[in-house]
């Protein structure tokens, strides 16, 4: 049964059949504030099932040569992008975001996803060393760890699940995945693709569901020995807790406090744009989204004159606007805990030069209800604040001035994220310098979200645990194991 009472119903994907669920949850259209679908409320009794499913897979599953692995996931690729514009409107009802970045982002990448890791299997070596005197030689074969447990969040929801799927079924691991119980829709939908595609039954289950009782039982079950989580901090250090004892390997891809950072001779032109998109696209909801901008002092005040002119000019609107540059945040309680910090920052004699409470947010009745913000730049912080320190994950990004390298290195590092961060000069000795100084995963200069598959991903601090990307993630979704042959 799909609908009830006209609502869209979600079952679990499990060995390879959609199984219905006995509890529901009720997922919002953020654009509208209405009840749009029912995801399952899955629990132990679930996720085991799609566990046994998965490990009953796998032995067939990994003794598959990557040729085939790789052929199978291209088709699901192609089969996606074949129904991109299905996927791309349902991401924009269900997640709040318009639908030129569903269209343009989020399902062109996850398409990506599966077509770069079918790819990068088929190219990886290992290692062969000689020990010439012990007449001994020594190799490496790596081989899939079993049924890996994937955990994702809601503001890139196809495109952050792929992201986890894609490496480790292309490292022959099969595969339990939890998306986010606010952002369920498409994962759903690639179900229904998987039969098509070739996936063998037990392969891919995806078991839907919230984080504490789905995603808590997916992270204590005995027959996962790996977790790939992306989502809080807060989260990850739960779930660092509850994996403990069964000695997991972890992957966490966490929360953000990224800089900015920009000397005065950058080219401000491209910079205001580049930065403008940095800190509000996807509504702010992306981890490596600008929320600090520190702007040199001799250039702070035209820079923020022109950041705000190009900032209002970005327009809020509803999802499906093609006019729109930002959509809604995804939930009710989510716009409270944004607009809270832009309150606790006027309480702290802060400054809002445009967006929240300053200039007037236009959106058609029919959407009133809707999570709509306009996006909000914050002057006048000290560091110390909570919109300086803590993660908003909306569109609100705050601005400072600084005078020298060695200080603004010290601010930007002062908090206890580590992920993105982005350097604005034309100074490449400058470039290399501070750099090399940020506590920061991802450094961009002069651009923003630039991103080389084959290369690391991940945070340091609090921003992560563990890197993901072309070899990265075939080193995590693997076991290595040495190998000495005397001869
Ligand atoms: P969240 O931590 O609340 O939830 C993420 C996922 O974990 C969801 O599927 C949720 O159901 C599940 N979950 C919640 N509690 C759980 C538990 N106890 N055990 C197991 N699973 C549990 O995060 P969110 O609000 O969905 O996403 C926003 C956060 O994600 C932000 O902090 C953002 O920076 C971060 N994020 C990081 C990256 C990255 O690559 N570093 C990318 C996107 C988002």
């Amino acid at each position: 049964m799909e609908k009830q009472n006209n609502l869209l119903e979600l079952q679990n994907y499990i060995g390879g059949k959609f199984v219905p669920s006995r509890f529901y949850i009720d997922s919002f259209d953020p654009s509208t504030g209405n009840v749009f679908s029912r995801v399952p409320d899955s629990g132990n009794e679930e996720v085991s099932a799609a566990v046994h499913a998965a490990k009953t897979a796998f032995p067939m599953w990994s003794s598959k040569s990557p040729q085939d692995r790789s052929a199978i996931m291209n088709k699901l690729a192609d089969l996606i992008e074949k129904h991109l514009e299905e996927f791309a409107q349902a991401e924009s009802k269900d997640q709040g975001k318009t639908l030129t970045f569903a269209r343009t982002v989020d399902i062109p990448r996850s398409v990506y996803n599966f077509r770069f890791f079918a790819s990068s299997i088929l190219h990886h070596t290992t290692e062969c060393t000689q020990m010439e005197s012990l007449n001994c030689m020594n190799y490496t074969v790596r081989t899939p760890v079993g049924v890996a447990g994937l955990i994702s969040p809601w503001n890139l929801p196809l495109y952050l699940l792929t992201w986890k799927i894609a490496p480790a079924v292309a490292c022959g691991n099969t595969v339990v995945a939890k998306p986010s119980e606010m952002t369920s829709l498409t994962a759903w939908m690639m179900c229904k693709l998987m039969e098509e595609a070739g996936v063998p039954p037990g392969v891919i289950n995806i078991v839907f569901g919230t984080g504490p009782k789905a995603g808590e039982a997916l992270v204590c079950h005995p027959d996962v020995p790996l977790i790939s989580f992306t989502g809080s901090t807060v989260t990850a250090q739960r779930i660092i807790e509850k994996s403990a004892p069964y000695c997991k390997k972890l992957s966490l891809e966490l929360g953000g406090k990224n800089p900015a950072i920009i000397f005065e001779d950058a080219n401000l032109e491209e910079c205001i744009n580049t930065t403008v998109r940095s800190s509000f696209s996807n509504q702010g909801e992306i981890c490596l989204c600008t929320s600090r901008i520190y702007v040199q002092r001799s250039i702070y005040e035209e820079f923020l004159k022109r950041f705000v002119e190009v900032t209002r000019k970005w327009k809020v609107g509803i999802p499906s606007d093609p006019t729109a540059s930002m959509g809604a945040l995804i939930s009710q309680n989510h716009l409270a805990k944004v607009k809270g910090y832009v309150k606790k920052a006027l309480e702290e004699g802060a400054t809002v030069a445009c967006g929240e409470g300053v200039d007037a947010l236009n959106i058609p009745p029919e959407n009133q209800g809707g999570y709509f913000m306009l996006p909000t730049v914050i002057i006048g912080l000290k560091e110390t604040s909570c919109c300086m320190q803590e993660e908003i994950f909306g569109p609100v990004t705050c601005m400072v001035p600084f005078d020298t390298e060695e200080e603004v290195i010290e601010k930007a590092n002062g908090v206890k994220y580590g992920l993105a961060a982005t350097i604005w000069t034309r100074d490449v000795g400058r470039i290399h310098r501070v750099a090399k100084k940020l506590q920061s995963g991802l450094v961009w200069t002069n651009c923003w979200l630039v991103r080389d598959l084959n290369l690391p991903f991940g945070g340091m601090k609090a921003s992560g645990l563990g890197r993901e990307g072309g070899k990265d993630s075939y080193e995590f979704f693997t076991e290595v194991k040495t190998i000495t042959i005397k001869h």
